[in-house]
């Protein structure tokens, strides 16, 4: 028996960054204390994020501002009155 490949998921081509091999985590340093913290990032939600995330240390806002390059992660912190 012949078994053919499954089409090709909609939700897959339109995020194709979200099946899993993406970096799904980066290091940033804090723009107001400059500890060096995982910034978590979801990979599916598309090639270009920004957003806004409190520091973990010194509890103060970022702007979260996530690329992918292929499957590498670029991460930028900004303060959010920058
Ligand atoms: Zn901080």
């Amino acid at each position: 028996m012949v078994r053919f490949p499954d089409p090709p998921d909609p939700l897959d081509e339109a995020f194709p960054l979200g099946d899993g091999t993406a970096d799904g985590a980066a290091f940033a340093a804090c723009p107001y204390c400059g500890e060096l913290c995982e910034i978590v990032l979801d990979p599916g939600g598309g090639t270009h994020q920004e957003y806004v995330e409190d520091c973990p240390v010194c509890c103060r806002p970022w702007r979260v501002s996530a690329t992918w390059t292929g499957s590498q992660a670029t991460v930028t912190l900004a303060t959010e009155d920058e």
